[in-house]
């Protein structure tokens, strides 16, 4: 769809987008954190509560049957998002850090041993690195950090290096969200599967920027968060090659996740229950499907493109602020421009444009390790998606000459 000729209609798709802030039209940019949902999604959510509730795959009442199906068939819808080979290999999870916490606690047991090195960038959400960070802990093993240019690019020359036999796992994303970065990261699953490395992809910001394909990509692990790509919160992805899932011991014990249990001995279900324990959050799991049938009726590549024109035009307005800098100017990145100007601070800047309906988040991103090598304390990110306008970006040009103005 062309977004652009359409971009009225797609707007009134998300309810929220039309209220006032302060009494001025509200410019939602802290896509990065969260998305909002269409009316699709709301009305899906709403009628499984209303009209369809019962606890999956234990009941053999009506509902509870109804349910496990509508929850199979969104098992399956992801399989087919993002093309992995068996739906098996897709586990529902709490979000993207439910599934790199279910993954550094699982495979870390199985596969890692002292000595053994991870790899992740310098580039990541603090969810990709602490729970690496508490395995290498437990497992007596090494983190090892891949440096990134000024421009916030993967310096690929310096992660072959890092790259060795004892290297059991290269953690990295597929997008960073401080910085908007696309990595490149074929190459980066196939440099390292070289050295017979595993590969887990954090897709939270990648997953709604491109057609992903898994079994292109030959990542081992790929995860992502149904609140990103306009679904609801609490729900999330962690797709794993069955092969590699076999063999992983359950993360967490309970309901669903066992075949048969005695004092004696407990027998663990099969894939994907094993990683499932506890009621699942089968709605918003549903509720996801719906989000990604929405954004697919759009058109993942119509999408892409207008972000890119939206990147476009707000980094030559910004640029033309005196005293901005933009942090992040990688060729290939999405729709995020982080960004500060002379010495204000992130936070009063953010404060003043929020007073004009503007959104933008402040800080660091969760991600302090980069903003170190920066020696910055934060920035302000304004991330911007198929449903923000131009028009959205001269207010927030326009919104920043004025603070500017009030605070230097
Ligand atoms: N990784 C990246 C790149 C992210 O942007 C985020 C969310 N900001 C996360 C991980 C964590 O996602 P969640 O909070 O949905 O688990």
């Amino acid at each position: 769809m062309d977004i652009k000729q359409n971009i009225q209609q797609i707007r009134n798709d998300f309810p929220l987008l039309s209220q006032t802030v302060y009494g001025k039209p509200l410019v939602y940019m802290d896509n990065g954190a969260t998305t909002q949902k269409p009316k699709v999604v709301i009305d899906a959510i709403n009628d499984l509560h209303a009209s369809k509730n019962a606890s999956i795959h234990r009941g053999v009442h009506f509902l509870s049957e109804q349910m496990t199906e509508m929850y199979e068939n969104a098992r399956r819808r992801v399989q087919q998002f993002i093309n992995a080979e068996h739906s098996q290999e897709i586990i529902f999870t709490s979000g993207t850090t439910g599934s790199i916490n279910t993954i550094a606690f699982s495979f870390g047991e199985q596969f890692v041993k002292a000595g053994d090195e991870i790899i992740v960038s310098g580039i990541e959400h603090h969810s990709n690195i602490v729970p690496w960070q508490m395995l290498c802990e437990r497992k007596n093993a090494k983190l090892r950090v891949i440096p990134f240019s000024d421009s916030g690019e993967l310096l690929m020359d310096e992660y072959k290096k890092l790259l060795s036999s004892k290297t059991k796992l290269v953690a990295v994303n597929h997008v960073s969200n401080a910085l908007g970065t696309i990595n490149p990261i074929k190459e980066i699953i196939d440099l390292a599967h070289e050295v017979d490395a595993y590969v887990l992809i954090d897709g939270a910001q990648g997953i709604q920027h491109g057609n992903v394909d898994v079994q292109q990509l030959d990542c081992d692990f790929y995860v992502f968060s149904g609140h990103k790509i306009y679904g609801p919160t609490g729900i999330g992805v962690m797709y794993g090659k069955e092969k590699l899932l076999y063999q992983m011991p359950p993360y967490q014990g309970g309901g669903d996740m066992v075949e048969c249990v005695s004092f004696e001995k407990t027998i663990y279900n099969q894939l994907p229950f094993k990683f499932e324990a506890g009621t699942s959050n089968y709605i918003g799991a549903i509720g996801m499907t719906t989000a990604i049938d929405y954004i697919e009726s759009l058109g993942i590549a119509d999408i892409a493109k207008y972000e890119n024109e939206l990147l476009q035009y707000a980094t030559k307005r910004l640029s033309e602020i005196d005293g901005l800098r933009i942090y992040g100017t990688a060729a290939n990145k999405i729709s995020i421009l982080s960004f500060l100007v002379g010495n204000i601070h992130p936070y009063d800047m953010g404060m003043i444009l929020d007073k004009m309906g503007i959104a933008v988040r402040t800080g660091t991103h969760c991600a302090m390790p980069l903003m170190d090598k920066y020696e910055i304390e934060g920035t302000i990110r304004a991330s911007l998606v198929f449903y923000n306008t131009i028009e959205e970006v001269d207010r927030l040009a326009e919104g920043i000459l004025k603070a500017k103005s009030m605070l230097e």
